[in-house]
This record gives C-alpha cells, sequence and structure tokens, in this order.
C-alpha cells in the first residue's frame, strides 16, 4: 500500500527524527511504499497568500485577494503553485497518510499548519459535493480523501497526567480533536486513534526501545486497526442545515464528544 508520512520537525537528530527514520524503514519492510514530506528539509512556504497561484503576474492590480475563492480558481484551471499540486498528487496517491509533529502550543508546528492551509485547497479538500438546504456538501466522512486512512504521531512535554480528562492541559482527545475531526475526517480520513508520546525529555535508550515496540505495532496494524467512530455528517445523524445533532442522538452530550459514536 502507498502510504504518505508528512513530518514537521527541524531537527532530523530528534527524537521525531528518530521516530520518522524507524517508521519508514517499518513500513517498507512490510512491503509498503512511503513518500515523506519533510516540511522543514523542503522549506515549505507556511503562508497562504497571493503567490499560491500562478495566475499572480497576469491579475488586475486592483483585484481584491480572496483565499477561498483564489484557491478554488487556482485549483480548478490547473495554476496552482507546483509545490501545492504536488502535495495533492502525494494526498491522490497515498492509502494512508500519517501527521507527525511534536505539540507546540497545544496544536501542530505552523509550518503543518500551513501545509493543511495551501494543500487543502478549495474544491480539493473543502467545497466538494452538493451544498444545499438539504446537503452540505461532501465532508466528515466524504469527501477527495474517503477510502484513505490517517493518523497522527504526536510528541510532547507534559505528562501523560496533566492530558487526563481533568488533567490542567485539557483532555489529548479534546486537544487533538480540531485536527482529527477538523483537518483529517472533515475532506473524508477515516481517522485513527493517535499514537502520543508524553513526558518526552524522560526517552533514554531503554525507553526508546520500548516506544518503537508500541510504534512498529501500530504501524504493522495501519490498515487494521478500526478508526476513530466520528459520526458522518450525512448519515442522518445531524439536522441540516443547522448542522446540529439530532435531539435523540446522545441526548445530554456536548462538546466535542457528542460527535463520536
Ligand atoms: C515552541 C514549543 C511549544 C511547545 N508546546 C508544548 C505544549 O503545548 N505541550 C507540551 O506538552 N509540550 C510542548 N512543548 C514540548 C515539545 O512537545 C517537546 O519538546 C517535543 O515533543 C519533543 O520532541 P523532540 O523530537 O523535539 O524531542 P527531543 O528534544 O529531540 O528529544 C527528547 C528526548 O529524547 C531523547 N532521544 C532522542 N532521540 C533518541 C533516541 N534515538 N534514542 C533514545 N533517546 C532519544 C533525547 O535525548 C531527549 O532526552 C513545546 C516545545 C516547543 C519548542
Amino acid at each position: 500500500m502507498n502510504i504518505l508520512l508528512v513530518y514537521a520537525h527541524p531537527e532530523p537528530k530528534s527524537l521525531n527524527g528518530s521516530l520518522r527514520r524507524f517508521s519508514v524503514k517499518r513500513l517498507e519492510k512490510a512491503g509498503h511504499v512511503v513518500q515523506v514530506s519533510d516540511l522543514y528539509a523542503m522549506k515549505w512556504k507556511a503562508s497562504l497568500d497571493a503567490d499560491d497561484s500562478l495566475d499572480l503576474q497576469t491579475r488586475p492590480s486592483d483585484m481584491r485577494f480572496d483565499p477561498n475563492l483564489d484557491s478554488r480558481r487556482a485549483f480548478e484551471s490547473g495554476r496552482q503553485s507546483q509545490d501545492i499540486a504536488l502535495e495533492q498528487d502525494k494526498l491522490r496517491w497515498a492509502d494512508a497518510v500519517i501527521l507527525q509533529f511534536p505539540l507546540w502550543w497545544y496544536s501542530m508546528p505552523a509550518i503543518l499548519k500551513g501545509w493543511v492551509d495551501r494543500v487543502y485547497a478549495s474544491g480539493f479538500a473543502h467545497g466538494v459535493g452538493e451544498h444545499s438546504d438539504a446537503r452540505w456538501g461532501d465532508r466528515f466522512g466524504e469527501g477527495t480523501m474517503a477510502g484513505k486512512r490517517a493518523m497522527l504521531i504526536v510528541t510532547a512535554g507534559g505528562w501523560e497526567s496533566h492530558y487526563s480528562p481533568r488533567g490542567v492541559n485539557g483532555p489529548m482527545d479534546d486537544i487533538l480533536f480540531p485536527i482529527q475531526h477538523g483537518i483529517l475526517y472533515y475532506p473524508g480520513f477515516s481517522v485513527l486513534p493517535p499514537f502520543v508520546l508524553y513526558r518526552t525529555s524522560r526517552t533514554d535508550e531503554a525507553r526508546y526501545s520500548g516506544i518503537c515496540d508500541a510504534l512498529g505495532q501500530r504501524l504493522d496494524d495501519i490498515f487494521q486497526t478500526a478508526p476513530i467512530p466520528f459520526r458522518p455528517q450525512n448519515g442522518g445523524a445531524y439536522d441540516i442545515p443547522a448542522l446540529t445533532l439530532r435531539a435523540d442522538i446522545s441526548p445530554g452530550t456536548t462538546g466535542f464528544a457528542a460527535h463520536i459514536a
């Protein structure tokens, strides 16, 4: 199978760098074909702007830049910046996508967020399918990435207890919800439970070996592991166009947890 690893760490000799090399080897040993988008090594341009369209030079100077419309125009006319088009091709090629990053300020490093902002063009990852009062597009379980799997590999400096249900940082499932539900499930990926490492500063040879065993198992099972049961938007659980959960579904449950069956 084809696996795309989108990797965001600036230092190859980091823990993330070691885990990335381990993951690629393990996946290739299992017979998969792996491509890595090493965003720092690629000097990935993180900010979405008017330069993302090849038509920049021919734009009337008084024309307002519209991030959404310009992204759609460039995508539909084949006039996107080459780096964006190449990453979209990798996503089309992949059967599974892994995003690997250190948790920075409770989220992904800016360079990876910028990869999402720019690669997830309008017409490609959002704004797909019929939008009407009866149907709100192909998203949250449907869309361009339907049939593909996705998984996060995340390292965090904080302790596991800091991210427990009553931990001061908030539960890790909640922190990762905007990425797993909003970025991965939205365009159609089946999202596997994340592989999260806590208290990274306490890593020595012995711990690292255990981490590789656990991560290796997750990678071996990548096409068998049951995805997180996020609720499909168009499966009947939500009233459209309000897009709120039907009153009889998990009554009394609110917040992120309500969107998991
Ligand atoms: C801007 C910023 C924001 C942050 N925000 C958060 C936050 O919101 N929440 C949070 O919890 N943390 C946060 N952190 C901490 C961050 O998540 C961790 O520092 C990071 O995940 C560690 O990953 P790393 O690859 O950089 O590890 P490294 O620092 O490279 O390594 C960690 C440890 O692993 C050891 N190690 C590395 N490779 C190996 C190997 N092959 N074998 C054995 N040992 C090895 C190293 O010696 C080191 O002791 C933040 C850090 C920064 C810089």
